[in-house]
């Protein structure tokens, strides 16, 4: 049965190994030495993401159904490291207020464990479990998109990472473009030939007075993020870089952005011949909206309505790794863990809702 005693106390250890994007290393260890003690059969990818199966599938353990995936990330945003969890209340935990509390993702991490061990001391039946733990999720989702996706079978997966309780479904992300413009002049002495360089900061600022910023409509929004460029104020610049991003809940929408933006980059290229200017937009993420038919949503949808929550849908503006499985044909659900304020210092864990998720996951996995 999932214990929370035993459910908040992996929490707690698992928030007390510091895991910055990019530093997940102890917390990968943590995680196989874990999971290897409950009999999965973990390893580590090219990436250093950390995959499993439960049972091993030289056990002798039968399952029912189809696999399912169960996913959380390794990585925490900053400020991560050193966190001191603590008791607000039975029910609250709270970081002491210098740190994120990182109850994303260690929520969805200490759901995992809990599932996995809840399962086999009750000896249930359940579906064959995949567990996949991603590095650098906060930057990027970079674990997800470089996940060996040839060592998974599954064709449903719940992603443990949304804030606010289970009944928490993203039903929505963005399409997500990055892009990244580079414009090559020519640099001359500004006071005494300007006319022979070509300014690339000027250059650049004609190209980002016509991209799109702020917000666009009520489900797209564009934003230039960084511009650098020039070395000293004597010198035409010859090297100016911008960087950015639109996204759109619509496709069509953000694709459209694109194409818009490709022309008036054309424009400029017409105005400035003796210019260089390299651009390159990249679909950093599929968006989606989630379909009712989904099987993955339909599991869980059927799964809250057995233990009595009411699902609450949601379209996040955000991420996550759901979006990336969801490219490689994995229909996936991401649903709340407990925590609120994420991203923050004043980030919290409410016990009772990561509880009512790990029974959640746990009923998901042994529901066909
Ligand atoms: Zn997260």
């Amino acid at each position: 049965m999932i214990d929370r005693e035993r459910l908040v106390d992996s929490f707690l250890e698992l928030v007390k190994i510091d895991s910055p994007s990019g530093e997940e290393d102890l917390m990968a260890e943590e995680m196989v030495r874990r999971l290897k003690s409950l009999n999965v059969d973990v390893w580590e990818d090219d990436h250093g993401n950390v995959l499993g199966r439960y049972p091993d599938p030289t056990s002798s353990i039968e399952t029912i159904g189809s696999p399912i995936l169960l996913s959380a990330h390794l990585d925490t945003v900053e400020p991560g490291k050193g966190i001191t969890p603590h008791f607000d209340g039975p029910d609250i935990i709270r970081s002491d207020g210098t740190t994120i509390l990182a109850a994303d993702d260690k929520g969805g991490c200490a759901v995992i464990l809990e599932v996995v061990e809840s399962i086999q001391e009750d000896d249930s039946n359940h579906r064959p479990l995949e567990i996949v733990l991603t590095r650098g999720e906060e930057i990027g989702l970079v674990g997800a998109v470089n996940l060996n996706y040839s060592d998974l079978s599954s064709n449903i997966a719940i992603v443990i990472d949304a804030g606010g309780p289970p009944t928490t479904i993203q039903s929505a992300s963005p399409y997500y473009y990055g892009y990244d413009i580079q414009v090559i002049g020519r640099a001359a002495h500004a006071g005494l030939e300007p006319e022979k360089g070509v300014p690339a900061i000027r250059i650049a600022s004609e190209i980002i007075v016509g991209l799109p910023q702020g917000r666009l409509d009520d489900e797209t929004t564009g934003n230039v993020g960084i511009i650098s460029g020039g070395h000293v104020v004597n010198a035409v610049p010859d090297r100016c870089r911008i960087q950015g991003e639109m996204r759109s809940m619509s496709k069509e929408t953000v694709e459209l952005l694109v194409a818009d933006a490709m022309v008036h980059l054309d424009q400029i290229r017409q105005a400035w011949p003796d210019a260089e200017i390299d651009a390159d937009f990249d679909l950093k993420m599929p968006g989606f909206k989630l379909d009712p038919l989904d099987p993955a949503a339909t599991l869980i949808f059927k799964v809250l309505e057995s233990l009595e929550m009411i699902p609450a849908p949601q379209a996040f503006g955000g991420g996550t790794d759901g979006n990336i499985f969801r490219g490689h044909g994995i229909a996936s659900v991401v649903i709340g863990r407990g925590g609120y304020e994420q991203h923050t210092v004043d980030e919290y864990l409410v016990i009772p809702e990561m509880l009512d998720c790990a029974k959640v996951v746990e009923t998901a996995c042994m529901t066909l």
